[in-house]
């Protein structure tokens, strides 16, 4: 196996022994990516120089012997909506094409000055906006597996890289799917913490009341890794929560005895693909052998979920993306405007594309004086009766399991042309972020060669308990 396919734990472990260094490390990366990005394109931007130069520099503190960072010398990719200083951040827009933002991301801070070396940022759906990264102003990422499939989305350039070798750790963030569903694709492992657990400062914002950073990597162990270097209060995010961080590695290690993890009933109904269903119903059963035990709850307004969070997360949209006008950031049209009302228009008008256009359109609509109550309040009522839908299950279980998506991966062009087809595929991850939980997707085996992910939903800041079930069934199972 080469270094590139390894795991981050494992790959510490021989750099602490001295077999590798993280320059060889680095290197094979590298050399993937350069075999695999005409296929792939996980990558916007590739930082070889910035990467070579933090491999050596994390041999070097290997070579002094001083106290070594927890993630010195390991390789990471960073999606393109968190801002790097002095590295272009497109957030895979024309509009922020050429944006070269002069400050780091606090989770892409933490991430260096735990010794990563970042070795570039990897595409994405515009502004986060999709579930297949078709959506993207630089191309569509492909999944490794079969190029003819999508990655999943927004993050699929992060779940991409992992799964080909062509990163071993990748930052990606969660609005609606966006980690746990491109990680379902690509048959990788992804976890969104608690809303407020990691940092937004320097997240380039798409809806900010549910978006959220996370980790992406080989195994359960490696997210666990990557967010105990990412979390933690930031007094630079308002809405980042003050709270103790429990060591999730140690948490790991507790096994499977006792659990009590949740069916919940709406989730496992008609539009569920029935070879999807089995796998995850056949991985339930190992969990239960495991010691866990099983139970069905409910979720009653799971149905109203899809509507509610494309109301609120467009009306927010609607309102974050008012900043790209062509005076502040970015992009400005050179087409021959009469005033400035013209420059905004036609910046904007070519700056975005067409999926983010709808957006801000639908979430000025439901924003809009008569329509508010209609649309945008209603949604912000289901929203709390989902919340509360969670908080009734979890005084009966510890987590709940479910799948990521309703289907297995689709081809490429597939869904691209009907944006309902596409929204339906986030069913059963919204609810999540609308209730601000933590959730992770890994992987439960394959059905014709493509992957199914399954997904451990937690109580708030418990992450330790979603970690602990998917490591149990990593175990057990054999999938990584
Ligand atoms: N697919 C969802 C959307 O398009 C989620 C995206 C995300 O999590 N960023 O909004």
């Amino acid at each position: 196996m080469e270094l590139c396919d390894q795991s981050a734990s494992e790959l510490i472990k021989l750099l602490g022994k001295g077999e590798v260094s993280s320059r060889d490390i680095t290197e094979s990366v590298l050399k993937r990516i350069d075999e695999k990005e005409g296929t792939t394109n996980a990558y916007i931007t590739v930082t070889r120089d910035i990467a070579l130069k933090q491999a050596d520099d994390a041999d070097r503190r290997f070579r002094e012997g001083k106290k070594i960072p927890n993630l010195n010398g390991i390789p990471i990719a960073i999606k393109d909506i968190l801002c790097t200083k002095g590295t272009k951040t497109t957030c895979a827009s024309k509009i922020l094409g050429s944006y070269i933002p002069p400050y780091d991301a606090t989770a892409v801070q933490k991430v260096l000055r735990a010794g990563a070396v970042m070795v570039g940022k990897t595409n994405m759906d515009e502004f986060a906006m999709g579930s297949s990264n078709e959506n993207s102003a630089f191309g569509p990422a492909r999944n490794p597996i079969n190029p003819e499939y999508v990655t999943g989305g927004s993050s699929g350039g992060s779940a991409a890289a992992v799964a080909a070798g062509e990163t071993i750790l990748a930052l990606g963030t969660d609005t609606g799917g966006s980690i746990r569903q491109p990680s379902a694709y690509c048959g990788i492992t992804g976890i969104k913490p608690t809303y407020g657990r990691v940092s937004r400062y320097g997240v380039i914002a798409y809806a900010s009341s549910l978006d959220q950073v996370g980790a992406l990597g080989r195994s359960v162990e490696d997210c666990a890794m990557l967010l105990n270097v990412i979390s933690g209060h930031d007094r630079l995010d308002t809405t980042s929560a003050d709270v103790k961080r429990p060591d999730f590695l140690k948490g790991l290690k507790k096994g499977g005895k006792g659990i009590k993890i949740g069916l919940p009933r709406e989730y496992f109904i008609e539009g569920l693909d029935a070879e999807v269903k089995n796998q995850i119903m056949a991985a339930v059963s190992l969990l239960e052998k495991e010691g866990a035990e099983i139970l069905e709850v409910s979720l009653p307004h799971a149905r109203y979920a899809i509507s509610a969070y494309y109301l609120i997360a467009t009306a927010e949209a609607s309102s974050n993306l008012a900043r790209y006008d062509g005076v502040k950031y970015g992009y400005r049209s050179d087409a021959d405007f009469d005033d400035l009302i013209g420059m905004y228009e036609e910046t904007r008008n070519e700056g975005f594309g067409t999926e983010v256009k709808r957006r801000i359109m639908l979430g000025t609509y439901v924003l809009s004086a008569g329509y508010y109550d209609a649309y945008y309040l209603k949604a912000q009522k289901a929203r709390a009766l989902i919340k509360q839908d969670f908080d009734a299950a979890f005084r009966e279980v510890d987590c709940l399991i479910t799948p990521v998506s309703p289907t297995l991966p689709f081809r490429l062009g597939e869904k691209i042309a009907d944006p309902l087809q596409m929204y339906l595929v986030d069913i059963y991850t919204v609810s999540v972020n609308l209730s601000g939980l933590p959730a992770m997707s890994i992987n439960c085996g394959t059905v014709g060669g493509l992957p199914v992910g399954l997904q451990i939903i937690g109580k708030a800041f418990d992450e330790e308990t979603v970690l602990r079930v998917g490591h149990v069934h990593e175990i057990i199972s054999g999938h990584k």
